[in-house]
């Protein structure tokens, strides 16, 4: 799909890390954008800052990513584009300190991470399911939706963020297949360990030691890393259906 002036992106979770990053090299590249996000004060720095929209809304819950969407609706007569960057990353393992894990903050996650990714991408297909078709393919939109690569190699500590991811992954291949038809692709990226405030909050020792487990490059990624194959994937027709690793080479250790 070529970015114009007429091509609209909503990016959930863009008002922070992956998401801003995202967000600003969309709109970097022509797109209009929408952010959704539960911070608004971040969230409407940033959309501000790119001539954009905020909208709050909760991912995990659908009432709200529907109310979201009906706001970008008044303001945008299509959308093309949804990225799904929100998430959350607690830490707990299945039992500590002999207690079993916290089934709600095990629910949660999958909530906002799984679900939360679900109601956004299901959503904004059936609004680009209206969309005139935008070029001799037939196409209609993407859907970037954000994995990890905990994914494959969960560590110690990340059952429920690895299930969830897990869960993104293996929606990934039949979510596009569903709207084939409907000339909407699907892929997700598997991100290894970028510098966002979702590990800026590991102490300085703890990030370089990450950054180290790297094979090359031996440091942790930039999130513009990211946001560069979230435009190549929106440009490149026959990007569908599939998780990509960007990592590299990372294998997380079970620790
Ligand atoms: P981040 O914490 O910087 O940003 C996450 C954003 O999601 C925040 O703006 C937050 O307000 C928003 N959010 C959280 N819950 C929400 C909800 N219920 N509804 C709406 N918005 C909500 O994190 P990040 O590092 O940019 O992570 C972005 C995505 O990338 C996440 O899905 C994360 O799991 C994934 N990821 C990150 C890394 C990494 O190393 N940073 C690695 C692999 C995967």
């Amino acid at each position: 799909m070529n970015i114009t002036d007429k091509t609209v992106a909503v990016v959930s979770g863009g008002a922070s890390g992956l998401g801003a990053a995202a967000a600003t090299a969309l709109a970097g590249a022509g797109a209009q954008l929408v952010i959704l996000d539960m911070n608004a004060d971040a969230g409407t720095a940033l959309a501000n800052d790119l001539g954009g929209l905020f909208v709050k809304a909760d991912v995990s819950d659908p009432t709200s990513v529907a109310a979201a969407l009906g706001d970008v609706k008044k303001r945008h007569p299509a959308i093309h584009i949804a990225i799904n960057c929100a998430g959350i990353a607690p830490a707990a393992k299945t039992v500590s300190k002999g207690a079993p894990h916290d089934p709600l903050t095990f629910v949660n996650t999958i909530n906002v991470n799984l679900i939360g990714t679900f109601n956004v991408a299901s959503q904004a297909a059936a609004m680009m399911a209206g969309n005139d078709p935008l070029d001799d393919d037939g196409s209609r939109g993407v859907i970037i939706n954000t994995a990890s690569v905990a994914a494959f190699e969960g560590q110690v500590g990340q059952v429920a963020y690895a299930a969830s991811k897990g869960g993104v992954v293996g929606m990934t291949l039949p979510m596009a297949r569903d709207l084939a038809q409907l000339g909407i692709r699907v892929c997700a990226i598997a991100p290894g360990l970028f510098k966002t405030p979702m590990l800026e909050g590991l102490p300085q020792e703890v990030q370089d030691s990450l950054g180290a487990q790297v094979p090359f490059p031996s440091r942790l990624g930039g999130p513009s890393e990211y946001a560069r194959l979230v435009r190549h994937i929106v440009e490149n027709q026959m990007l569908n259906g599939e998780v990509i690793r960007l990592d590299g080479a990372i294998r997380m250790a079970p620790r």
